[in-house]
């Protein structure tokens, strides 16, 4: 069934009758799409009932955008022979008067690109072949319903859409076809598309044509080889179009990579009560349970079900939800084609060995498979699934832990709504639960408004009938989506699970008046755009107001604990946290963390309990003299010691790496006037005393000004209270039997000598400590940040005097580039925009300058001192990226929030695991 060529260029694949030109793994050329019909079409194993088809591979793309949008010679005649074995095999002719062959034209690029690309159903259709279709298909109302689907999209997607012709009045030509058929409804006084007779879509077909005529200025192509056609131009034209390249740039899919087109014999879910056609998932991708989940709608056809037209009902028991629950099943209303989908969905997942999506209709009585991929999923389900998945033995344990992003494993952590203050609030109203985790935002109406608000630092949920592709950016900029239509296989539903995104859809007890930008409850209320709304998106339920929300609960997660336990034997590289305080560090040690790789000290005079410690801390900073200065410390050191004491003992003889007080001193002292004064009584001195200290203090950069070490080197006798209090803690602890591991960490250096001058402190109160202690000696190892540019490349004198380095990427990154990281907000969006920069170097590491910065330091190091111990902190560490990079450079840790600390692990032992592929 091959299709053959006299050229050597081979730009079209068939599938069909038990055969395939192409396979799975040449996605790069066929897309995901064309990929995957070929395997289920040919592949010995599956050989399902594909309708035959071809695909025109993605080389044509590219070479339409390098040839001014023309295609190479040799294709047409390629796709003619592809369509004559398509006839041979159907039995029919495409634009045949008698007995028409309609084809369908999809798009499919190599990662599916949900609802981007549009899709043209029943071409061949025309005044003449339907009149064969009736007579063939003994149903003139099916027919009419074909040609005027075909009509429409034909107008929308490739006349308009493909054409580059702006909406009429900003209104696609979609919408006032959507608006006469809306009519011919109400006039006919039915619900449905369904009820609407032969001869009032006959009238739609006219309506609509003289609407393309009208608005678009030309004429609906009336032959069947200028629609394929002109379908086939559409997928290559919409890979340019506005919705697909935003999306590739939020999902960073390649602009180069082009789009296959896929043609293919159309089997019609619209014949009757016997038809159907359904959307279903190997497993349920909203929490991962092992049971087929799907939905189908009788007597309909195509995006029917994806575009939530009418209420989609469940395939089975299982795939009953709130609003589905009181519709037939599939499995009750065809069971012989329910169990022949059920067993191929089993010898599918089989086959991929992951969770396949997948869609069918059913013509007639007879199945046929339309698509399968491997399927979306929340992080919840992805967990669960890669978890159940080893257990079954279907897939190994470093399978089961790549399966898993780490931006998923987010969603496990993600807050809910306060279950507490949850019971005692009202529902407002219901939908379906398409996207888990809690969410609170003010509801705006459309998504250009969800896009600005969300640019303003507005928190919004953006509110809608139904979502589309052209929402993408502001779905994307919304904390959460809510949907009055569709349902679980909805476009908003499968964006959201893509990202991640709480998400409740189909919620019809709410209706949307955008034009007055407001929602009503069916309990009659109002909610205005702007106002506050709270969703729960793993159940389904909106609030009115503001709910507090709380963090989930992972000890009841038994498929996070397995994923973890496999992690945990995979990764090398250590996962620290950056904790100020004991509660912090008792978090992060639940999450897994291994100590904690910065502790602030500074942490101490912010916040909670601080007034104290801060009154002691500006006395010392205001004394005039050393004498008052050490006075001033003496008292302070007790709050210290007492801090760093309860933190040691909390992580149980973890690493803890404490860091010596970094802020420019003037961030310390109060700024207004009254507090001043205040401040200027409880000292005791005059207020132009204090005054002078505080114009003394103040820089004009402080960021490069007086802080970190500097001030170490300045006044010692800081470096000495906190050394002392680090080493007295530790002695302390050892001596009451119990473990402790202190690191002392020297911040902003920029050579050996500023490391030295700080080591001799240190030396020499660790005799007085161990000394006063009757100590023989204490743990605790010495060394410094690498966070200036410099340092890091003196990194081997550096280490002389050092026994570990931690970089601080934060402060390294905004030293390399000259960029502030308080500042960048300014002009990153448009860096990105241009594409100048890759990503924002504050979240990933720029690895090819400042990672290269980092990596001069860690070898020049080692070259020094092989057993130096590194490590980063910031909040690099708990970016999956980064943490793979630093886990390639050989470190010994990362440290990172301890929200983050899931994340970390998991990016470490899927680092370990890539690196172990490569090897292989
Ligand atoms: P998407 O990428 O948006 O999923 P598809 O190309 O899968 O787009 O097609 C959209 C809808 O049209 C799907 O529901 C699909 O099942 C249906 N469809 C596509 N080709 C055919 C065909 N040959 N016969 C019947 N239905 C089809
Ligand atoms: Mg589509
Ligand atoms: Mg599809």
């Amino acid at each position: 069934m091959a299709t053959k060529t006299k050229s050597n260029e081979k730009y079209v694949y068939f599938f069909g009758g038990g055969k395939a030109d192409g396979n799975e793994s040449m996605k790069n050329l066929l897309g995901g799409k064309g990929a995957n019909l070929a395997e289920m079409a040919g592949h010995k194993n599956l050989k399902l009932p594909v309708p035959p088809g071809f695909t025109i591979t993605t080389e044509v793309c590219t070479y339409y955008y390098d040839n001014d949008r023309t295609y190479p010679r040799v294709l047409d005649s390629q796709i003619q022979n592809a369509v004559e074995s398509i006839e041979k095999l159907m039995g029919k002719k495409f634009g045949d008067k008698k007995d028409p062959l309609l084809l369908s034209v999809r798009s499919g690029a190599r990662r599916s690109m949900p609802g981007m690309m549009d899709t043209v159903l029943n071409l061949g259709l025309n005044d003449q072949t339907v009149l064969g279709l009736i007579e063939k298909s003994g149903d003139e109302r099916f027919s009419y319903d074909a040609y005027r689907r075909l009509v429409m999209m034909y107008a929308d997607v490739v006349i308009e859409k493909a054409g580059g012709l702006e909406p009429v009045k900003g209104v696609g030509i979609r919408k006032l076809m959507d608006e006469k058929l809306e009519k011919m409804k109400k006039d006919r006084g039915v619900e449905l598309d369904t009820e609407l007779s032969a001869s009032d879509l006959k009238t739609l077909v006219k309506e609509f044509k003289a609407l393309i005529k009208k608005h678009l200025k030309v004429d609906f192509p009336e032959d069947p080889w200028q629609q394929l056609m002109g379908g086939v131009g559409a997928v290559f034209a919409s890979w340019n179009g506005k919705r697909a390249i935003e999306y590739r740039r939020i999902e960073r899919i390649p602009d180069q990579w082009g789009t296959a087109v896929n043609v293919q014999a159309m089997v019609f879910g619209n014949m009757g009560e016997d038809s159907c056609t359904g959307v279903a998932f190997t497993r349920n991708p909203g929490n991962g349970d092992n049971h087929f989940y799907g939905e189908y709608l009788v007597n309909a056809q195509g995006e029917d079900v994806v575009a939530g037209i009418r209420t989609p009902a469940p395939i089975n028991n299982l795939s009953k939800n709130d609003h589905s629950k009181h519709l037939t099943t599939l499995e009750k209303l065809m069971p012989e084609q329910y169990k022949e989908l059920d067993a191929i969905q089993r010898k599918l997942e089989r086959h991929y060995m992951d969770m396949q999506d997948i869609e069918f209709t059913i013509e007639k009585g007879n199945l046929y498979m339309l698509q399968c991929r491997v399927g979306k999923r929340n992080g919840v389900a992805a967990v669960k699934m890669a978890t159940d998945m080893y257990k079954e033995k279907l897939i190994d344990a470093q399978t089961a832990i790549m399966r898993v992003g780490p931006h998923q494993l987010v969603e496990l952590l993600l807050p809910m709504i306060d279950p507490e203050t949850e019971k005692l609030a009202k529902v407002v109203a219901k939908g379906l639960p398409a996207g888990p985790g809690g969410a609170i935002g003010r509801v705006v109406f459309t998504s250009e408004e969800a896009a600005d608000w969300a640019l303003r630092g507005e928190k919004v949920i953006l509110v809608r009938e139904e979502t589309s592709p052209e929402d993408v950016d502001g779905m994307h900029k919304a904390q959460a989506i809510l949907t009055s239509k569709g349902g679980m296989t909805s476009h908003a539903a499968l964006v959201a699970r893509g990202w991640g995104k709480c998400c409740i859809v189909g919620c019809s007890e709410i209706e949307i008046l955008a034009k007055d930008k407001v929602l009503i409850t069916s309990k009659g209320q109002r909610i205005h755009e702007g106002e506050w709304i709270s969703l729960n998106g793993t159940k389904g339920l909106v609030y009115e107001g503001v709910l507090p929300l709380k963090a989930a609960d992972l000890s009841k997660n038994e498929s996070y604990k397995t994923l973890m336990k496999l992690v945990e034997k995979e990764k090398r590289l250590g996962v620290r946290t950056n904790a100020d305080t004991p509660k912090d560090a008792q978090q992060a040690a639940y999450f897994g963390a291994e100590g904690i790789g910065l502790f602030r000290t500074e942490h101490m005079f912010y916040g909670e309990g601080s007034e104290f410690p801060l009154f002691l801390l500006r006395k010392m900073i205001m004394a005039t003299c050393e004498k008052d200065r050490v006075a001033a410390l003496d008292e302070l050191a007790v709050f210290v010691k007492k801090d760093i004491k309860a933190t040691l003992e909390a992580m149980h003889g973890y690493p803890v790496t404490i860091r010596l007080l970094d802020p420019p001193l003037h961030e310390f002292v109060p700024h207004d006037k009254n507090k001043l004064q205040e401040l200027a009584k409880e000292l005791g001195v005059r207020v132009s005393v204090l005054n002078r200290r505080v114009l003394a203090l103040h820089e004009n950069n402080p960021m490069l000004g007086h802080r970190g070490v500097r001030l170490g080197v300045s006044y010692p006798e800081i470096t000495e209270m906190q050394v002392r209090a680090i080493l007295e803690a530790t002695g302390e602890l050892i001596k009451e039997g119990k473990s402790a591991n202190p690191e002392i960490m020297v911040p902003v250096t920029m050579g050996k000598h500023e490391l030295r001058h700080q080591r001799e402190i240190v030396d020499r109160v660790y005799k007085q400590v161990c000394k006063k202690l009757k100590l023989e000696k204490i743990p605790y190892l010495f060394g410094t940040m690498i966070e200036i540019p410099r340092a890091a490349l003196k990194a081997n004198s550096m280490a002389e005097e050092a026994d570990f380095f931690s970089f601080g990427t934060n402060d390294l990154t905004q030293m390399s580039f000259g960029f502030s990281r308080d500042d960048i907000g300014g002009f990153l969006p448009k860096y990105l925009d241009l594409k100048l920069l890759p990503d924002d170097p504050f979240v990933t590491i720029d690895q090819s300058g400042v990672g290269e910065l980092i990596k001069i330091g860690v070898e020049r190091g080692r070259s020094v001192k092989p057993s130096l111990k590194v490590g980063i902190c910031g909040e690099h560490g708990g970016d999956a990226e980064s943490v793979k990079f630093c886990h390639r450079l050989g470190m010994n840790y990362v440290s990172c929030s301890p929200f983050r600390v899931p994340i970390a692990r998991l990016a470490a032992a899927q680092a370990a695991i890539e690196e172990k592929m490569a090897l292989n």
